[in-house]
């Protein structure tokens, strides 16, 4: 399985502020940030050394600590640009990165917060612009050729916090719907995910803000069936009927029993090949899925059923997008094969316009005649 290190990669599902590196924590420690209180330093230095497992709920209480780390548009930046960096060191060619944009009183607000996302990415496409603006070329061109030269292409997801309240998920997407009136932002921004502590809010409430993004265009990954619970099945099902989403998020329960009625949904899943993203260690750390043996992803995988292995959090569950993929091999007991397929199904299943996924498709596979 070494060969793995060979690989090029897609990642499709990852959570901004889950996936802060340690290091980059210790370096935002590191400066002193006034606001930043001593108590504040104590817990986040504990989290560093808790890396074993913990319960979803524990789980969103280290989401609420890292989000104090944001507090600053240069912070944000700074999670942004090492976040991409990371991905790109572990061989990844296409990240979608989502996050919640969050607001602090005396310090920036929502738009502010998607904007130093959306700006860091333009960035690193400006530092590979100037690798390439010698060539004689037209600007399209140019931006295509630059995303090659940095070795990674970014898109963003815009998160929903179901935990936030549908007040929150309109004014987010009032603003979404303004900055997609900038070129380059609409190019950045693809889709909205939904996420969020699951035994909050039940997700009916926010079928009407489902509806409004598929008005807007934006392609919609939705977080699903986290945990056995019946609403968990009944919100999934209402936005299957209305066909409202284009990825699922973990699914982790989709297709289980719920008392011993078998549940129809998953036979939608499968007529309709919506793709599903799996994110192994999380699931496992959060305690949803028991072990490796047990995850779904095998199953998944016997119905050749489209899935996307993914991070979800790499900071808070220590883990690398290479990482996931072998434990994908090992829970399915597959090939190079298998993750050439799984590449290809994910490239697929990805945000991207079609010629765009033909083009990273031909990119990754001409690479890959050469070392496989
Ligand atoms: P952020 O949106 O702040 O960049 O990333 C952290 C947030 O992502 C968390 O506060 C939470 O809303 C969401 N998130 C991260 N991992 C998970 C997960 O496994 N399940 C759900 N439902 N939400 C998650």
């Amino acid at each position: 399985m070494y060969l793995i290190f060979f690989f090029f990669f897609q990642e499709l599902h990852a959570h901004l502020s889950g996936s802060i590196s340690d290091e980059t924590i210790l370096k935002l420690l590191g400066t002193k940030d006034a606001s930043l209180s001593e108590d504040i330093i104590e817990e986040m230095k504990s989290i560093l050394k808790m890396k074993d497992k913990r319960s979803l709920e524990e789980c969103f209480k280290i989401f609420s600590l890292l989000h104090t780390l944001t507090n600053s548009i240069s912070n944000i930046k700074t999670c942004t640009y090492d976040v991409i960096k990371e991905f790109s060191e572990d061989n990844v060619w296409y990240l979608e990165l989502r996050s919640t944009p969050k607001n602090v009183i005396g310090s920036y607000t929502k738009e502010d917060y998607i904007k130093a996302v959306l700006e860091t990415v333009k960035l690193l496409m400006i530092i590979s612009i100037k690798a390439v603006l010698k060539t004689k070329c037209n600007s399209l061109y140019i931006h295509r050729e630059a995303e090659k030269s940095f070795g990674i292409i970014v898109r963003i997801l815009i998160s929903i916090d179901r935990s936030r309240g549908v007040e929150d998920a309109w004014d987010t997407l009032k603003i979404v719907k303004e900055l997609r009136n900038n070129v380059v932002y609409k190019k950045y921004i693809r889709g909205i995910d939904v996420s969020g502590n699951p035994s909050k809010e039940s997700l009916l409430e926010y079928l009407p803000i489902l509806r409004e993004v598929r008005e807007m265009e934006l392609k919609l990954a939705v977080h699903l069936l986290e945990l056995c619970e019946s609403v968990a099945f009944e919100e999934a099902a209402e936005i299957f009927s209305e066909g409202l989403v284009d990825r699922i998020g973990h699914g982790t329960f989709l297709n289980q029993k719920l008392s011993g009625e078998t549940s129809n949904l998953v036979n939608v899943v499968l007529e309709r090949k919506i793709p599903l993203e799996i994110c192994i260690t999380s699931n496992i750390k959060c305690g949803t899925v028991k072990d490796l043996a047990s995850h779904h992803v095998n199953w998944w995988k016997n119905k050749d059923h489209p899935i996307a292995i993914c991070t979800d959090d790499k900071g808070v569950f220590s883990t690398t997008l290479s990482d996931e993929i072998c434990l994908y091999c090992k829970a399915v007991d597959g090939d190079i094969q298998d993750v050439m397929d799984m590449i290809s199904t994910s490239i697929e299943a990805s945000f991207l316009d079609e010629n765009e996924k033909q083009d990273l498709k031909q990119r990754i596979f001409n690479y890959m005649k050469n070392v496989v």
